[in-house]
């Protein structure tokens, strides 16, 4: 009887393991809270052991202060497209979004299960998504811990501060050099006259592919051969297309329609990632600005659920379309 007895609590106590063990790694990604680098590693680390079959990943070069910056392959397609996030330091949200989008998609693929109209076995199936969500890490460890977290602090202090509220460092978009890696690419780069100084948002650099995260991209970008881009900002519910093609403009349609956000008319080229992609891809690339403007600091990640619910299907609308054109 006592034996029993034992035997009883062991299976009882197994069982509430189980149970607490399942709900309390239910989730891995939390995205209403600031996503740090140090979390983000973490995160898709955990992500990596727990859906193998679908997530793999590595590194696609180092930053200024020495971070890897970490990209995961999601999908098992032959379509390759390439996904960034947290370009710009501020605009940190971004990651919360693309971490979040891994982990409801890996998970949707060894469930079998479907989200929204897209059955994810039969898109991860045929589309390898190739995410990078935090290309600026040190921009954005400066917006979340500020000047004095960064090992170049004293060179920070001593730079112009351009389109910012205090404190400043909140409103951080360039890299730890004081350079916008979005006007640090090498097509359109001398057109455009920046400041002349690295600051904190604005600054092309010194020369174009000077910095380590453009070049990392850079790179990145020509050796998988995407056959689209998706760039994620904040600033303002809209998107600024490249439509080299019948199929990319029915694309760029499909997400307006599902979105409500405003296509916008492209500038001259002028030193962007989407210059980049033009130039030296010539695919369909898509710049998305996930948020309403709220000013010069980040989104609040208290509110993610309404930045993710209008553009919750931006990447399987792009993969879709990239699936149907080319079958
Ligand atoms: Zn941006």
């Amino acid at each position: 009887m006592k034996r029993f007895s034992f035997f009883a609590l062991f299976i009882m106590a197994s069982i509430v393991m189980v149970l607490a063990g399942d709900s309390a790694g239910d989730s891995i990604v939390n995205p209403t809270v600031p996503y740090s680098y140090e979390q983000m590693l973490a995160d898709l680390g955990q992500l990596k052991q727990r859906y193998p079959v679908i997530l793999s990943g590595g590194s696609i070069g180092t930053s200024v202060e020495g971070r890897e910056i970490p990209s995961v392959r999601l999908g098992n397609g032959r379509h390759k497209i390439l996904i960034c996030g947290s370009m710009h330091a501020r605009e940190c949200i971004t990651t919360n979004y693309l971490m979040y989008f891994i982990e409801q998609y890996a998970k949707a693929f060894v469930n079998h299960d479907s989200i929204g109209d897209y059955d994810v076995n039969l898109l991860l199936g045929n589309v390898s998504l190739y995410i990078a969500p935090m290309v600026n890490p040190d921009g954005v460890n400066i917006v979340q811990r500020g000047f004095e977290a960064s090992t170049r602090c004293d060179s920070l202090l001593r730079m112009k501060l351009t389109n910012y509220e205090e404190p400043a460092h909140r409103s951080w978009k360039a890299n730890a050099r004081g350079v916008d890696i979005n006007r640090n690419f090498d097509h359109g780069w001398e057109d455009r006259p920046t400041d002349s100084l690295p600051a904190s948002s604005g600054f092309k650099g010194f020369a174009p592919l000077s910095e380590p995260e453009s070049r990392a991209l850079a790179g990145f970008a020509k050796r998988i051969k995407p056959e689209a881009v998706l760039a994620f900002h904040t600033q303002g519910e809209e998107f600024y297309f490249s439509t080299p093609d019948s199929c990319a403009t029915a694309i760029a349609a499909r997400l307006v329609e599902a979105t409500g956000f405003e296509p916008q008319p492209i500038d001259p080229p002028y030193g962007s990632f989407q210059d980049f992609v033009n130039l030296h891809l010539g695919v369909f690339y898509a710049c998305v600005e996930l948020c309403d403007y709220i000013g010069p600091r980040p989104y609040p990640e208290s509110d993610f659920f309404k930045i993710w619910q209008p553009a919750r299907h931006v990447i399987p609308i792009v993969a879709t379309g990239i699936m149907e054109s080319q079958r």
